[in-house]
């Protein structure tokens, strides 16, 4: 998805890997990296059949060139992860999952889900926490629109700024006061980037960490 995200993956992955196995080692892996502008327009439109078929042809031919596994490098493009999962052999190891079992494993039960618009406001992937046994919450509309314009507007445009790192602390400060929740769930791959756990006054979950230490449990299990 966003290049931003992939290149924290790619990161990830490989100081996972030498952290693993030391030396010389690296990740071996397979990046499927797409032009995310009208993947971007697609979300914008709702057309989520069209943008499902991008991700089932490119699981597909991550198989084929030999791929283990799947993921997704995005929470947003799990809408689809059952389409994606259902079009290949591989695995496909999903985001949600993994942090819904970190957020528990942690004693949180009642975290705010901060993400993309379509991330929060549709069901598939609180669903998915919920059925991790998590009860997620969702910023008010307002933060939520502030949230979108921090990820397209900004983040995913490689711009960091400090105000939004600001505004980001607000929204949890707000809802820990207001939706007495106890954790915050970076739920979209390019928070990392701008959001220091430090500053937040509950436990946070990266997902982007999460799902890739999940991807390199996979592999080094294999
Ligand atoms: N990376 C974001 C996510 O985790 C949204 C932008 C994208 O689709 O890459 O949902």
């Amino acid at each position: 998805m966003s290049w931003e995200s992939t290149a924290v993956y790619y990161r990830l992955l490989n100081r996972l890997a030498r952290a693993a196995l030391g030396g010389h080692h690296s990740a071996p892996l397979l990046i499927w990296s797409v032009d995310f502008a009208p993947i971007a327009a697609m979300q914008a439109q709702g057309d989520w059949e069209g943008a499902s078929a991008v991700m089932v042809e490119a699981a597909r031919k991550l198989e084929t060139a030999g791929a283990d596994a799947v993921l997704i490098c995005a929470n947003t493009m799990h809408r689809m992860a059952d389409e994606v999962a259902a079009s290949v052999a591989i695995p496909l190891i999903h985001i949600a999952e993994v942090t819904s079992r970190a957020v528990r494993a942690a004693g949180a039960r009642r975290p705010l889900l901060l993400a993309t618009r379509y991330t929060m406001e549709q069901a598939f992937y609180r669903d998915r926490l919920e059925a991790g046994g998590v009860s997620p919450v969702i910023p008010p509309r307002q933060a939520r629109a502030r949230l979108q314009a921090i990820i397209f507007d900004e983040l995913v445009q490689g711009r960091i700024e400090a105000a939004s790192r600001a505004a980001f602390v607000d929204i949890v400060t707000a809802a820990v006061a207001e939706e007495e929740v106890d954790a915050a769930i970076l739920g979209c791959t390019e928070f990392g980037l701008l959001v220091d756990p430090a500053d937040l006054p509950v436990p946070s979950f990266d997902t982007t960490e999460l799902h890739a230490r999940a991807a390199m449990d996979f592999a080094l299990e294999d």
